[in-house]
């Protein structure tokens, strides 16, 4: 078993937003996690990422209990994430983006920032070398200096990943990746995640576009007012008449 959720469980107050979900995310393979506004599909992402904490139940990583770990010591694990909206600081460039953000989730200690010791510079300079790597790998290497006020959704998007990416994780949850673009860039974003996929990094995905889903996902898991209602493989998913109900609003 790779990561596995046994009964998590998030109530706001009264509101039962997840409810005893089991998942099992499939190593090295694209997961996918649908269902309709509301159902509690990011929530879900926050309590596997430590940004929330759980009401009950547990999340176990490669053997380990993290279910009470903050969202910093679980990004150590080589877990990371994006964020539906994308909070990006406008005013810079894409790189800067990509350095600050791997600069506040790799903070130096207290002692090397005041001192500027020999190895926070080691550090930076290796956080400039990665965001580059990053911004190559999803395709970005000749926006690095755009400000990202003046780059496309799809960009921003794409600067999404490098974030994520610049930790070197093993696993990803992106929560709707391809939220907000046209079907030409739905269709480059898929191959961007097919890419990482191809990498060996293990994907969990939020998605609305279900044709997307279709063709990308290995493993797909059904949400509806937090609870899971149906898993399993595409074709499986497909013809599940608890999913159809669920779309329609029955
Ligand atoms: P989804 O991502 O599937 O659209 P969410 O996980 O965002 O759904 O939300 C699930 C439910 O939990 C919704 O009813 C939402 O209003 C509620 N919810 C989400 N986050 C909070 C929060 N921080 N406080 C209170 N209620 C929340
Ligand atoms: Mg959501």
């Amino acid at each position: 078993m790779y990561l596995e959720t046994k009964k998590l469980t998030k109530k706001f107050g009264g509101l039962l937003a997840v409810n005893e979900v089991d998942f099992s995310i499939k190593k090295g393979k694209i997961n996918a996690i649908i269902g309709p506004n509301g159902a509690g599909k990011s929530t879900f992402f926050n309590l596997i990422s430590g940004f929330h904490p759980p009401s009950s139940g547990e999340i176990i990583f490669k053997g380990t209990d993290i279910t009470k770990l903050p969202s910093n010591k679980i990004a150590t694990l080589g877990i990371a994430r994006t964020f539906q909206t994308t909070n990006l600081f406008e005013g810079s460039t894409v790189f800067d983006n990509v350095v600050i953000g791997h600069r506040l989730r790799t903070k130096s200690n207290l002692f090397d920032a005041i001192f500027k010791t020999k190895r926070l510079k080691q550090e930076e300079e290796k956080c400039k070398e990665k965001a580059l790597e990053v911004l190559q790998l999803v395709g970005l290497a000749k926006t690095a200096d755009s400000l990202v006020s003046n780059i496309t959704q799809e960009e921003k998007k794409r600067v999404a990943f490098a974030l994520a990416l610049a930790t070197d994780p093993e696993l990803v949850f992106l929560d709707e990746p391809t939220a907000g673009v046209n079907p030409d860039e739905t269709e480059e974003l898929s191959l961007l995640i097919e890419k990482m996929a191809g990498k060996g990094i293990t994907i969990c995905l939020i998605e609305h576009k279900m044709k997307m889903v279709m063709k990308l996902a290995d493993n797909i898991m059904v949400l509806n007012y937090g609870e899971k209602i149906a898993e399993g493989l595409p074709e499986e998913i497909n013809n599940n008449e608890a999913v159809i109900k669920a779309y329609l609003g029955g």
